[in-house]
């Protein structure tokens, strides 16, 4: 049997950056920055900002055409800029290689979104995400999540009221976070120097219905018990539900016009 190790949480943290345990970083949201997209923002969760754009395109990829699937396709491409990291990071293309770790991210990315959206009222379109970190101080892959929602929503307002489509695609929005063990605390959105630290790392995925889409946790040289990863679940639902009320805001007042179709989602 597995005893159950209860972290020390008898002295409360003192963060960094000054928050709370529960605390997300402070959330900034800029709409239509890559105004060629068809939705895009620029999310910030403390340091960490990152571009999301959604690009609609009128086809869809070969393998669903040769497989014979209908409806439309999300696709995601994550990238960290040069400048973005402390320590100069080259472009994947002066490598002559992409980097595991983005092709890691951009996947989960796209999980995530087509989650989110009814492909068949896409038709044969394919969106494109991208999304390019500015500025990494941790939880880039969460914080990509978060935004990318919101860029898909905007593109979608775009689309119906172009008439690109004829039905309103999304049915959910898709928020993400991260939550750590650090010192025997657990602590929710870790930055970057909170992040080399945890001795347990758990990313959480999940929709505006309260569902889960996925959860990436993993000892960093530490287990952890069944109850420590329950406080964590627990504390990163907390966690997303403050966000998704904050991407619900966000929509409303970014898309007045098209604000009834936020309040379902
Ligand atoms: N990081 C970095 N260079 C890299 C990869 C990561 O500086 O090539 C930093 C960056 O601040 C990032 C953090 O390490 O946010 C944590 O990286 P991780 O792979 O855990 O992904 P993230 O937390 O950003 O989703």
């Amino acid at each position: 049997m597995y005893p159950e190790q209860q972290p020390n949480r008898s002295l409360p943290m003192i963060r960094d950056d000054g928050r709370a345990s529960d605390q997300l970083r402070p959330l900034r949201i800029v709409k239509d920055i890559a105004p060629y997209a068809d939705g895009s923002v620029l999310i910030a969760t403390g340091d960490t900002q990152i571009i999301c754009a959604a690009t609609v395109e009128n086809s869809i990829p070969k393998w669903m055409k040769e497989q014979g699937v209908t409806g439309g396709w999300i696709t995601a491409e994550y990238s960290m800029l040069p400048y973005s990291t402390l320590v100069r990071k080259q472009r994947d293309i002066a490598k002559g290689k992409m980097d595991g770790r983005s092709v890691e991210i951009q996947r989960l990315i796209g999980r995530a979104l087509r989650t989110t959206i009814d492909l068949n009222v896409l038709e044969e379109k394919t969106v494109w995400i991208d999304c390019d970190v500015l500025q990494a101080d941790g939880g880039t892959r969460t914080a990509a999540i978060t935004g990318a929602s919101l860029a898909l929503a905007r593109a979608c307002v775009k689309l119906l009221n172009q008439g690109r489509l004829k039905l309103w695609p999304l049915r959910q929005l898709v928020a993400a976070v991260s939550v750590g063990v650090v010192e025997g605390q657990v602590l929710l959105d870790l930055n970057y120097k909170e992040d080399k630290d945890a001795a347990i790392d758990l990313n959480l995925v999940m929709t505006s219905t309260g569902s889960f889409v996925e959860l990436q946790g993993a000892g960093e040289e530490a287990t952890f018990s069944q109850s420590e990863l329950q406080q964590m679940i627990d504390l990163g639902r907390k966690g997303i539900e403050e966000l998704i009320g904050k991407q619900r805001q966000f929509l409303l007042e970014a898309s007045q016009g098209s604000s009834e179709i936020f309040k379902e989602l």
